[in-house]
């Protein structure tokens, strides 16, 4: 079977020209027409041989998913479902912030993870993302913003999945995100984001990387955790953050807490106050994200003023926390609601 090419890191690709016989150089030029030039077709390569151009057909493909339903918000957020060669189907959304055009990647088909709040965990895992398929939802985006001369300029792979579930193929695609002979995204720029699988916290920050890490908190206890999200218990909170801990230590970055204000779960003055004082003495960062309802679960977005004084609290204790601006609140806003909608509609 052909080889998607989209799949491949640098060093991946270099070692396969030489495997054809080519010098490893070769491999860059590829990168160069793909990355660089957006050319998709092997008969454009004109500075490679066309004896060597014919060797690439029959051995690889360049070949992009499918947009198969495409929902745009008033707010220029765009999501997409995505159909791979396999016919699975994922969900990419592009925000547009001020600062830049940000992908939410979707890292495997549906999830095993079983987050109560979460609309993508409605549709259970039944594959991992190959690199190909990750680069294809941020190179699916690029054609869209090319009519705008614009592209991808940040990565977040928090979409349906778990990264870490799928850990290998993940790092290939990130590294090449941030590759300057692929898309050239700069580590800052990418964050990959766990539902908090302690073993892949440790095993990343042994990596080297400078790519952001962000961690699904969600609650300041296991007894709110174990609510919301069965990965806690498998972790408790204090092993998480130990795992938090030896990351500051190895890596030498500091972690983006991600925690959804759900209504009377966890959004108390007291969990505010539980969540400071757990989180102290890291360096960590919190996100705070107002829930964004999905029709098939229980909970809800708290009240304008309940989130302020949130906000306010961590602030007042000290905590470095933002508030996630919302996008798309006209379209289906919660991560993985158009593909859950999507699989609902199937016959
Ligand atoms: S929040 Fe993330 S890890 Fe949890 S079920 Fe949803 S996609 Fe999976």
């Amino acid at each position: 079977m052909k080889e998607n090419l989209f799949g491949f890191s640098l060093p991946q690709l270099e070692e396969r020209m030489v495997a054809l016989g080519e010098k490893p150089f070769r491999a860059r030029q590829l990168f160069q027409w793909i990355y660089e030039r957006s050319v998709y077709d092997f008969d454009a390569m004109t500075d490679i041989a066309k004896r060597f151009r014919e060797v690439l057909k029959e051995q690889f493909v360049l070949s992009l998913p499918k947009v198969f339903r495409r929902q745009d918000s008033a707010d220029g957020t765009i999501k997409l479902l995505l159909e791979m060669e396999d016919g699975a189907k994922v969900e990419t959304v592009l925000m547009r912030y001020d600062y830049g055009n940000v992908v939410c990647v979707s890292s495997e088909v549906g999830c095993s993870m079983g987050c109560a709040f979460c609309a993508s965990g409605l549709i259970k895992k039944t594959r991992d993302l190959l690199p190909h398929e990750m680069m294809g939802q941020i190179l699916a985006v690029n054609g869209i913003l090319a009519e705008e001369a614009q592209r991808v300029t940040h990565i977040v792979v928090m979409g349906t999945g778990e990264p870490f579930d799928n850990y290998d193929n993940v790092l290939t695609f990130v590294r090449t995100a941030n590759d300057p002979h692929a898309l050239a995204i700069g580590a800052r720029h990418i964050t990959v984001s766990t539902c908090g699988l302690v073993d892949g916290i440790r095993r990343y920050a042994n990596e080297g990387l400078q790519i952001n890490l962000a961690i699904s908190l969600h609650a300041p206890n296991d007894e709110i955790r174990k609510r919301l999200m069965p990965i806690a218990r498998r972790y408790s909170v204090a092993e998480t953050m130990e795992a938090v801990k030896y990351y500051e230590a190895t890596a030498g970055r500091r972690v983006t807490f991600e925690y959804i204000l759900i209504a009377g779960i966890n959004d108390r003055i007291q969990d505010a106050d539980e969540l400071s004082d757990l989180i102290r003495g890291t360096l960590a960062y919190v996100n705070l994200i107002p829930y964004n309802p999905v029709v098939e679960k229980p909970f809800q977005r708290p009240s304008d003023r309940a989130i302020s004084a949130f906000y306010d609290r961590l602030k007042k204790r000290g905590i470095n926390c933002t508030i996630r601006k919302e996008f798309g609140t006209d379209i289906d806003a919660a991560c993985g609601q158009l593909r859950a909608k999507y699989e609902r509609s199937k016959p």
